[in-house]
This record gives structure tokens, sequence and C-alpha cells, in this order.
């Protein structure tokens, strides 16, 4: 997959894409990800890209010009072109006759469209299939044991680590089985694989309940979920 991003700060990038799943997705050549200077297509000798709007208001607009220049040659099929606006916005003829669509990452104002940019770059790379698991072996056990507890729980294989089938993901520990006083549920350390997924799923529930409770809305859920629901609904 080629990904390219247009920004009016390109260094921006340095850092947030050179990490983890997405640095190693672009070393073995999963992904492509090539980051464009707006300001290399303009044409003036200021290299302007911004300009007072129109109808007057508050702060600059990221001029249709350079934006056209450069995404026009872009757009090919198999490609994600991400368009970072900046200042008040973005002049609306882009929106209009070049994107596709406008893609918000939450109800939220960033200053600008760079972490955005960042975030889905980041989000689309772990769904590419060999993105993640491609890791080395200390870490595949645990995958592993996930995977497995995913398929058992959900009825089918998500090659994730959340396994949670559409709730949020259950708790993790690791050593220290005891730190500063603060113990591992003592479940996890019983080997008892049944219980452990019993419990995985309840805490998942839980959690869900307590922080997404418009995620359950849409699960399918089990008569075991039910029945853990009741469980939860009555210890609280
Ligand atoms: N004037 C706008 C805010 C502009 S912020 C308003 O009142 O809503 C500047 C740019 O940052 C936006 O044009 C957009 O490209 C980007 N941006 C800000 N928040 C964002 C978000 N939650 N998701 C995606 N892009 C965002």
């Amino acid at each position: 997959m080629k990904i390219d991003i247009l920004t009016i700060f390109p260094d921006f990038f340095r850092g947030p894409l050179d990490y983890g799943i997405v640095r190693r997705a672009r070393e073995t050549g999963l992904v492509e990800i090539n980051v464009h200077d707006l300001r290399a297509f303009t044409k003036d000798k200021h290299r302007t890209v911004d300009d007072r709007p129109f109808g007057g208001g508050e702060g600059m607009v990221l001029k249709p010009e350079p934006i056209f220049a450069l995404a026009v040659e872009l757009s090919a099929l198999n490609r994600i072109v991400l368009i970072c606006g900046r200042y008040e916005g973005v002049d609306e003829r882009i929106s209009e006759h070049l994107a596709d669509r406008e893609v918000s990452i939450g109800d939220y104002v960033l200053s600008g469209g760079e972490l955005g940019a960042a975030v889905i770059v980041d989000t689309v790379t772990r769904l590419i299939p060999g993105a993640v698991g491609n890791q080395n072996s200390t870490r595949q056990e645990s995958f592993t044991e996930s995977f497995t507890g995913g398929a058992e729980l959900a009825g089918d294989g998500p090659s994730s680590t959340c396994v949670s089938g559409g709730l949020l993901d259950y708790p993790h520990y690791t050593r220290p089985a005891e730190f500063r006083g603060m113990e591992v549920p003592e479940v996890l350390v019983n080997g008892n694989h049944d219980q452990i997924r019993s419990w995985r799923r309840k805490t998942a529930l839980a959690k869900t309940l307590r922080n997404r409770p418009d995620l359950l809305e849409r699960v399918a859920l089990t008569a075991e979920d039910k029945e853990l629901l009741a469980q939860i609904k009555g210890e609280n």
C-alpha cells in the first residue's frame, strides 16, 4: 500500500511513523509512506500556501493551487493521499472537487491535520496482513495465547491481540506478580484456562460497560455474556 501525506510541516512526521509496527511495515515494504511538502508546489517567490478568507473572518486558509497541483499528480488506485489542513482550514474547492472524503478523527479541534494523518496511517498500517505478527518469538507467545483466547471467545480468529470481539480489551498483566503490594489477579496465575477465558470475557464486558456502554448495543452477546453482565451489574 502507498500512502502520501501532503503537509506544510513534513518534519512533523519524523517520529510518529518511525516506531513499532509502522516502522517494521515500512522496512519490509508492506507500506510505502511519502511525505510531501506543500510549499514545494507553490510558484511564487515567497512560497505562499495560505491566504485571507473571502467574506472576512478570523485566520488564514490553505490555498487550493499547491494542493491541486500535488494531489492530481498522486491520484491513483491502491493509494491513500492525506491532505493535512492547517490554519482555519482548507479552501472548500479541495473538498468539493478533489478529495473523496473529509475525515475527522474525533470531536475535538487539533491545530492541524498532521496528528490525524499519523493516527490514520498507524491504524491502517496495522490492518495490512503481515504488519502485526511479524514480531519476534518473545512476543509470539503472549500473542498466540491471546489469539487462541479470541478464537474461543468470538468464534473466529481476529489476527490481533484485541480479542474481545467488539468489546474493549480485557486487562493485561506481566511480571512481577506482585509490585509494590499490588498483585496480579489470582486467576491469571493458577493456570486454569477455562477460568482465565471466563475472567477475561467478564472483565472486558465490565470495562466496556463502564467506559463505552454504546458498544454493548452493537455486539452479539452470548448467553454466557448476558449471565456475566448480570453478575457485573449485581456487583456494582
Ligand atoms: N476552523 C476549524 C478548525 C481548524 S483546525 C473549526 O472551527 O472547526 C485546522 C485543521 O486541522 C482543519 O482544517 C483540519 O484539517 C485539521 N483538524 C483539526 N481537528 C481535526 C480532527 N479532529 N480530525 C481531523 N483533522 C482535524
